[in-house]
């Protein structure tokens, strides 16, 4: 028989419905989880859908014809997706990040960022309203998401190489178009535009250097990330991942790199500088440096379940809380319950070893969770 078979377990029906705290406390702008993090950031993941099939997130295999995405009636509407979004904020989230799937594979998008724009923080603030896209259909969107309200959007790209990047995207799409979608999001004013590279060892490990080279000196700051035993999909295994500390050691040899401050303390990428002046890269560790003691992260799948660690095996499914009719305040506080109860440190506790062993655990996919 061809090809190897990876068990995939359905995670994406696991029922977790919150219990709702008998005494409601109203929000007060900040709820720490049980080591101290608080709750700052809110990835929203809009559809489960995507339009390239990445070997590391998507693989065909698994995500072919048969495979049976969420169906529309399962999706949080935009009108829930704002009303949670809301909760969260009084709580201390600042910083959402709309994602997928491929978020712009949702219908009317503009429209929720414009929804989603109006939301303030508890002293009047703006929210840090974001996008993670793969860049395909960005040339079309840049200027109507900027009208709408979105402040920045990081696009991923994997390779400044066709071949390679056709391989990796795994349908055909050519790196050019993503060039030009980066670009009109750069004219639209969605800037500073970060680029993702995800280096898969034996894959694209060798295009470090000519990704490092081609955006070096241009206003998009490209990062680094190490390929992550998310889902169990991918096949994941320790030697396939190339770690930050070598991805640096590449570039610096070529092109010498001094290292930067972090901008906040919660910052995911460690930063460098080129010497010479001309611009800066990062580099994401999720492997090799985990970052859980500033993790302050919590992800909405799009059927509405809240995850609180990207390797968490089950969601709080909010989405039922929306639909029985519960009240905000009801909701509000379920949702302290789940974060004050949050431990979650997964990366923290992986070794080599643990990690390939973990590959038969219960893991959600990263298309269905949210990057
Ligand atoms: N489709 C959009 C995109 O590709 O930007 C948004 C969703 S994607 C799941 C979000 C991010 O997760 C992308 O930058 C992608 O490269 C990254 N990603 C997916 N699978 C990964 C893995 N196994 N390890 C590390 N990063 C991964
Ligand atoms: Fe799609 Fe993004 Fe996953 Fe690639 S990384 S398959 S573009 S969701
Ligand atoms: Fe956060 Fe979980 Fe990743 Fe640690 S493993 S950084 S807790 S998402």
């Amino acid at each position: 028989m061809a090809g190897k078979i990876i068990p995939v377990t359905d995670q994406r029906t696991l029922e977790a419905v919150p219990s709702i705290p008998l005494i409601q406390v109203p929000a007060t702008g900040s709820v720490a989880d049980r080591l101290g993090r608080p709750l700052n950031d809110l990835r929203i993941s809009v559809t489960d859908r995507c339009n390239f099939r990445c070997v590391y997130c998507m693989p065909a295999e698994t995500f072919g014809k048969s495979y049976t995405f969420l169906p529309q009636t399962s999706l949080l509407s935009f009108e829930e997706i704002v009303r949670i979004a809301g909760i969260f904020v009084a709580h201390g989230v600042e910083k959402i990040r709309l994602t997928g799937g491929e978020p712009l594979l949702r219908k009317n998008i503009e429209q929720l960022v414009s929804m989603l724009s109006q939301l303030k923080t508890p002293d009047g603030r703006e929210l840090d309203l974001t996008l993670t896209t793969n860049g395909s259909l960005l040339a079309k969107k840049a200027q109507a998401l900027k009208e709408a309200g979105l402040k920045r959007v990081t696009v991923s790209l994997d390779s400044i190489d066709d071949a390679t990047f056709k391989r990796m995207n795994d349908v055909d799409f050519p790196v050019s178009q993503v060039l030009h979608g980066i670009d009109a999001a750069h004219q639209a004013g969605l800037g500073p535009i970060k680029i993702n590279m995800v280096v898969k060892g034996g894959l694209n490990d060798h295009e470090i250097v000519p990704m490092a080279r081609h955006f070096k000196g241009s206003p998009f700051i490209l990062r680094f990330i190490e390929y992550m035993d998310v889902g169990t999909s991918n096949g994941w295994k320790m030697d396939e991942v190339i770690p930050s500390s070598e991805v640096v050691r590449c570039i610096n040899a070529v092109l010498p790199l001094a290292a930067l401050d972090a901008n906040y303390a919660a910052e995911t990428a460690a930063r460098w500088r080129y010497q010479d002046g001309s611009g800066e890269i990062g580099v994401i560790s999720s492997v090799t440096q985990a970052f859980c003691s500033n993790c302050t992260r919590a992800r909405l799948s799009t059927e509405g379940k809240l995850y609180t660690c990207l390797f968490a095996s089950g969601g709080h499914d909010l989405r039922a809380l929306l639909r029985r009719g519960h009240s905000d305040e009801e909701i509000s506080s379920a949702i302290a319950h789940v974060w004050r109860a949050r431990d979650n440190r997964y990366s923290e506790l992986r070794s080599a070893r643990t990690a390939g062993l973990n590959q038969t655990l219960k893991k959600v996919e990263m298309s269905y969770i949210g990057g």
